[in-house]
């Protein structure tokens, strides 16, 4: 596999006064076109600095890729820096000075004298049109592996990775990369951990590695290979294998499948309506559903009943349980739920109540505790939980399990 390094430049990111959207962008492109990325730095507008981490990706990787200081002022030094290091002078590129007088005309302006200092490219350089400013970008081939320039300004640097560094790439290598991603919902990150292990322990391709999304996990099996459908050959047994495992836990394989959706789609195909009674979630599960476009084939109503008063006056549940047991309780969240869907006649009822903190835990009542009730036809679920972390952590979580307690 040929190795891809990427380098940002920018003060500005140092800084922290822009975040490195470029890295993000640029590191997932790669790994789409099968290049591995083992190193990212980021570095200031300086000569000294970017010559000395430039000269170190040249010696570990294939291809090195440069976001930003392309620009027509003095602290963007990039290209400078970079032809030196690659020892190629700079020479005027006719057609890049006259995209750049047009550019300027187009827009009714006269360019600056440092304009035209972007017109000045590295000798025998392949020049990559910028469609949506004056930079144009550059890849330098030299014995050292290829060096790739591209302007930082994102709306500048995508079209043009798009158009112009893509092919460059995917000329290079004849590997592509393919993932599938398995979601599992109901089962913690660690337990799903240890469930995978061994597989994890003697992976190598596919890779399979685990990411802990709120009240979800993802494993995500990706294989290198000449083409798509032989990476692919070599994926399908693994994610069969974590279906064997994971069983009825496991929501979706498809990238775009979100939980809501699973959840969406599951009552769509069964012709079940749904509403939604909330407390302490303050309507996350309503808006959650409501995302998934066709869901108003399903969604009937919801209701935030946030006072006992509410509790009782909107959905019918009792004074002598809010008062024996309490607004966190299972009763509670059990009436809240068969209230609802008697009063909106929905097949599915869903209540949350909970403490969601930061303050007003107590001993036996501590910050996290959330009832989960679920009543499908008149038969009613309740499921206690214990949420770790902030007010909008423990309230995110309670919606992945209800949504999760859906979808059982
Ligand atoms: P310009 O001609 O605009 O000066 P440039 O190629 O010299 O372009 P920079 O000066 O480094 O690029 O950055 C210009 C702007 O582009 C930044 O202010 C920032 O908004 C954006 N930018 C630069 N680098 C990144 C990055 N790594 N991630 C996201 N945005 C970036
Ligand atoms: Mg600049």
């Amino acid at each position: 596999i040929m190795k891809v390094e990427l380098i940002c430049v920018g003060t500005e990111l140092l800084l922290g006064s822009i975040v490195n959207t470029n890295a993000a962008y640029l590191s997932e492109k790669c790994a789409g076109l099968g290049f591995s990325c083992y190193f990212q730095t980021v570095v200031g507008d300086n000569e000294e600095r970017l010559t000395q981490v430039l000269e170190m990706a040249l010696g570990r990787a294939d291809i090195v890729i440069l976001s930003g200081g392309l620009g027509p002022t003095e602290d963007d030094l990039t290209k400078e820096t970079a032809a030196k290091v690659c020892g190629k002078p700079l020479q005027l590129h006719e057609p890049s000075r006259e995209a750049i007088r047009k550019y300027f005309a187009d827009r009714g302006m006269e360019p600056t004298d440092n304009n035209w200092k972007q017109a000045m490219l590295p000798e025998g350089c392949i020049v990559l049109e910028n469609h949506n400013g004056t930079a144009p970008g550059v890849i330098m081939e030299t014995e050292r592996g290829s060096v790739i320039l591209l302007p930082g300004p994102p709306n500048e640097l995508r079209p043009m990775f798009e158009e112009s560094v893509a092919p460059y790439l995917a000329g290079l290598t004849s590997q592509v990369i393919c993932s599938r991603t398995v979601k599992i919902c109901g089962v913690g990150e660690s337990r799903a951990e240890t469930m995978v292990k061994d597989l994890i322990d003697v992976q190598d391709n596919p890779t399979i590695a685990t990411y802990a999304k709120t009240g979800e996990v993802h494993i995500r099996v990706t294989a290198n290979a000449e083409d798509k459908k032989a990476a692919q050959k070599l994926i399908k047994p693994v994610v069969k294998e974590l279906k064997n495992r994971f069983g009825s836990h496991i929501y979706s394989t498809e990238e775009e499948t979100t939980l809501e959706k699973a959840v969406a789609d599951l009552a769509i195909a069964n012709g079940l309506t749904i509403t939604c009674a909330e407390s302490c979630t303050g309507g996350l599960l309503s808006a959650r559903l409501i995302n998934v476009p066709g869901i108003s084939e399903v969604y009937k109503s919801g209701v935030i009943t946030y006072s006992n008063k509410a509790k009782r006056k909107l959905l019918g549940v009792k004074k002598s349980t809010l008062q024996k047991h309490g607004a966190v309780s299972e009763r509670t969240a059990e009436e809240m739920a068969k209230g609802a869907a008697s009063i909106s006649k929905a097949d599915v009822a869903v209540a949350i109540t909970g403490i969601a903190g930061p303050d007003g835990g107590t001993e036996d009542k501590p910050v996290g505790l959330v009832y989960i009730a679920c009543c499908v036809k008149g038969r009613t679920t309740v499921k206690k939980h214990l949420f770790s972390g902030s007010r909008d952590k423990v309230r995110d979580s309670a919606v992945s399990a209800a949504l999760g307690l859906m979808r059982s």
